[in-house]
């Protein structure tokens, strides 16, 4: 392995990322910087968060600087808010002993003027979320013709965010000649889009296989019913009492129920979403970052961007509809090296999604068994135990306390006191596992009605063998999985077409040439009213009440439905 100094980077940088605890390059580091240090070379990495690639890109472009030159020479375009800052952080580490090196990290959601004060007295490298970016062009504040270097940072997540054309935009105000490098963790279509439109004869280098979760992470899925993923999700928390993780939901109310539920349960958890302000987010961030929470329970989109080491645990409360975002969820964990786990808590219609992300990780999931009551209060106490023997004694500061507590406690031996620190820590954990139940595992092919889940019903629940929910009315729309139609798709018809409060879905069933979906019973006149006749995927909608009833003849019914609405869109 070569060091720093060997790939050529320059002695000032050495010293910085010394001092930071960089010893040796990381394979990315070590492909990357040497390649980009020789002149007119296009980079195209496939590398996971957390493998290095910052300091990959980031020291060669720092090294290549001009300094008498105070013009953006250097344009790093990311995702998050949270990750513009993270990189500027970063790279005004690296360049602590570079004289006058200016890195402006440039995002929305705070002042646009103090951006454009700092851009007037000169910026050397600039690290911007797109649509800041383009602001600041517009107010003709920016210029980036003296741009040599784009980095697109994780450029699979600023796609799947819909920056694409602002992408575009921001690369037309660059001269052609540019160097540009791409890092990705994913290698989706579009990707090659912006490769092929963009760059010359790229070298590509990858981190790991291609689309590959990294090595060092375990992935563990325990099937369960779903009124049960709750009472899994906290018997993995008690299982693992030093975890550090996030648990990933798939919608915002979720998020909240789940983080709010943990919290009533005596967790030190939290919620991140959408629906939080700024301030929110940045402030449970912090707390999370801080180790002040131990599980935080987040959307997708809240925590991208969030950059935390170290953490223990990723727990997909669900699987996401986009696999893909699997690899994004996991890779969170088994950062710089080090080991981590990867859980998915899912019910058996989800099975098929683990064997499509197997193929994505090329790796194959272990069945996790769910932990008893008597394991968890074990792994607890020995927990617990090992702290006790571990635990800094202050002796200074307890000094003077400690006569009359051993004069308390001078009838009680031993054994007594140990039983009673124990009992005094532990009897809730005991007697809630004394009483609970232990969690039944489904058995596939054997489906069963299911009470009493904690959330509204959502996607994930809408098993197809069921009878129609109490309260709720069904429906029927002509667009089928021929048309491309999926549950999201629905949904946003929905959204798009009904104004008012969000309309609370139940299950739905895909057929070849149209869908039945339920909605309550109070707001199915507001969905006819809203859908029947709009003008969708080409086509004329038609939405109306069903008769058809989901029970033991529902294939027959299916068919003689399919028949009276063929060609009817
Ligand atoms: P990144 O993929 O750039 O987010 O880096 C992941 C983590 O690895 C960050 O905490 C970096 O500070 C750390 N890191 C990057 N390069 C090295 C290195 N050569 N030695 C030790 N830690 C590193």
């Amino acid at each position: 392995m070569k060091t720093f100094n060997e790939l050529g980077v320059a002695p000032q940088i050495v010293r910085a990322i010394t001092e930071m605890g960089y010893e040796s390059p990381m394979p990315v580091q070590e492909e990357v910087i040497p390649y980009l240090l020789s002149q007119g070379n296009e980079v195209i990495a496939l590398a996971q968060t957390g493998t290095g690639k910052t300091a990959a890109f980031g020291l060669p472009i720092i090294q290549q600087i001009r300094l008498d030159k105070k013009q953006p020479q250097a344009l790093i375009l990311c995702p998050t808010r949270e990750l513009c800052l993270q990189i500027a952080d970063d790279l005004n580490d690296y360049s602590k002993y570079i004289d006058q090196l200016t890195v402006l990290p440039v995002y929305g959601g705070s002042s646009i003027e103090s951006q454009i004060r700092a851009m007037k007295r000169g910026v050397h490298i600039i690290v911007a979320t797109p649509g800041r970016l383009i602001d600041l062009i517009k107010r003709k504040t920016t210029n980036l013709q003296a741009v040599s270097n784009v980095i697109l940072d994780e450029a699979d997540e600023m796609l799947s965010m819909g920056f694409s054309e602002n992408i575009d935009e921001i690369l037309s105000y660059i001269p052609a000649e540019r160097n540009m490098l791409l890092f990705s963790a994913t290698m989706p279509a579009e990707i090659h889009k912006i490769v092929k439109k963009y760059m010359r004869n790229p070298h590509e280098i990858i981190i790991g296989k291609k689309n590959e979760g990294a090595k060092n992470i375990r992935h563990f899925y325990y099937m369960v019913n779903a009124k049960d993923r709750y009472l899994v999700l906290k018997r993995l928390a008690d299982y693992h009492p030093n975890i550090y993780g996030i648990v990933f939901c798939r919608t915002k109310k979720e998020t909240q129920e789940i983080a709010d539920a943990l919290i009533k349960d005596g967790y030190n958890a939290d919620a991140l979403h959408g629906d939080l302000s700024q301030a929110q987010r940045d402030y449970v961030m912090q707390k999370f970052r801080l180790r002040n929470i131990q599980i935080l329970v987040a959307t997708d989109v809240a925590a991208r961007g969030l950059d935390v080491d170290d953490l223990t645990h990723i727990i997909n409360y669900g699987l996401p509809d986009d696999v893909e975002l699997y690899t994004h969820r996991s890779g969170r964990t088994g950062r710089a090296g080090k080991t981590g786990t990867s859980i998915a808590i899912i019910h058996l219609k989800e099975k098929h999604k683990i064997k499509a992300i197997e193929k994505i990780i090329n790796k194959t999931f272990e069945a996790g068994v769910i932990p008893t009551g008597k394991q968890i209060c074990e792994k607890q106490l020995f927990s617990f135990i090992d702290k006790l023997e571990k635990v800094n004694v202050n002796e200074d500061e307890i000094q003077d306390l400690l006569p009359s507590i051993y004069r308390k406690l001078n009838w009680l031996d031993k054994e007594d006191i140990i039983k009673r620190l124990i009992s005094n820590e532990f009897n809730r954990l005991i007697s809630y596992y004394q009483e609970a139940d232990e969690i039944e595992i489904p058995q596939e092919g054997h489906k069963k009605r299911e009470k009493g889940d904690m959330r509204e019903r959502t996607f994930a629940d809408k098993g197809s063998g069921r009878a129609s929910e109490k309260g709720y009315a069904r429906l029927f729309i002509n667009l089928g999985k021929k048309d491309g139609i999926n549950p999201h798709k629905i949904i946003g018809l929905m959204n798009d077409n009904i104004p008012g409060k969000k309309i609370t879905v139940g299950r739905i069933d895909l057929m070849k040439n149209f869908s039945f979906f339920e909605v309550k019973e109070a707001d199915l006149n507001k969905v006819i009213q809203g859908l029947d006749g709009v003008k969708a995927f080409g086509r004329r909608l038609s939405v109306e009440q069903s008769q058809a009833s989901p029970s033991e003849d529902r294939k027959m019914k299916i068919k003689q439905s399919e028949k009276r609405y063929k060609g009817r869109g």
